[in-house]
């Protein structure tokens, strides 16, 4: 059995990247900069975007985080990101989620320019991924992708099962393993028979937002399992995945942890996304 190191991975990226940044600043005499947009004092909130603050430095991508207050309108908020979409040091745009209930999250995200859309969710983004465009492709199933690469795994032919269908990790999965020829299964909290498809699947996603929900008995001997939750743990309050990690290891081939998985490769495609966009933007200006 094998853990794939999310964590080790995202050094290495972040390595090569930041020597790339250092040679792009050279031929553009620009540093790419990433502008993070929080809404409210929710501590989940501030920890993601002062992790995503931290990795942007490291590489030398500049990185401004513009804190509102939760009480802040739709429309000031609108009004700020128009301006930053006009801004021409700005390449990625990134709306912390959740919103306050009384901001509409679809209108702020359709805002963002969709060349700055750093996270991949603006409808120009999701059309072309599904249409196998060039697009900015959503963090989160991109760092899946990568891990399961860097650890040889073959995708193509392999019968893979998502659990989980958001937006945000479940779709946009299930898409990026289509176009790597696995055969794809969405399952989520309506299936039937949750346990006998998922111990069918050589590649098992996990994505639903519940502590070690997933034991062993759900996994076929030899799978390559990824759990992609970020939980605390009812009783101890420590991080935790989907998988129960203890009982799920046995039966896996290859398995990430949490915490040191898919979370680095999220926050590593963050940044590879934010230096594409850097990347387009210049070309276009020196074009
Ligand atoms: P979400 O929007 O709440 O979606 C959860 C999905 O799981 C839904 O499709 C739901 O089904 C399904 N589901 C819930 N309970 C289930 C069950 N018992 N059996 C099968 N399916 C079930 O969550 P998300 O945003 O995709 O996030 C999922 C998890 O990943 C969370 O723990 C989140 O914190 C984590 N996450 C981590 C990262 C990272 O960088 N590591 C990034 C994003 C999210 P229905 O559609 O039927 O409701």
């Amino acid at each position: 059995m094998t853990i794939i190191d999310g964590k080790q991975l995202s050094i290495t990226l972040k390595q090569h990247m930041k020597e790339d940044v250092l040679y792009y600043k050279r031929i553009y005499s620009r540093l790419p900069k990433l502008t993070v947009i929080l809404v409210g004092d929710d501590a989940g909130s501030q920890s993601y975007v002062r992790g995503k603050e931290k990795a942007s430095l490291e590489i030398g991508i500049l990185n401004e985080t513009i804190a509102l207050p939760e009480i802040i309108e739709e429309e000031t908020l609108l009004n700020l990101i128009n301006k930053l979409n006009n801004d021409e040091t700005v390449d990625g745009i990134l709306v912390q989620l959740p919103l306050p209930e009384h901001i509409d999250k679809t209108r702020v995200l359709e805002r963002i320019r969709f060349d700055k859309d750093v996270d991949g969710f603006h409808p120009v983004n999701v059309a072309a991924l599904w249409q196998k465009k060039s697009c900015i492709v959503p963090c989160t199933p991109k760092g899946i992708i990568t891990l399961l690469k860097s650890a040889n795994i073959q995708i193509a032919g392999k019968n893979a099962v998502i659990m989980g269908r958001s937006e945000i990790v479940g779709l946009p999965t299930a898409k990026l393993l289509l176009d790597q020829d696995a055969s794809v299964t969405i399952v989520h909290s309506k299936t039937e028979n949750l346990k006998k498809i998922t111990s069918q699947a050589d590649i098992l996603i996990v994505a639903i937002g519940r502590p070690r929900y997933v034991t062993g008995e759900f996994i076929k001997e030899g799978a390559v399992v990824i759990d992609v939750g970020v939980n605390r743990d009812p009783q101890t309050n420590k991080l935790c995945g989907d998988c129960d990690f203890e009982s799920c290891v046995t039966k896996a081939s290859y398995i990430t942890k949490v915490p040191g998985g898919v979370g680095p490769m999220t926050i590593c495609c963050l940044l590879q996304n934010t230096l594409e966009a850097y990347l387009n933007h210049m070309e276009e200006k020196y074009d």
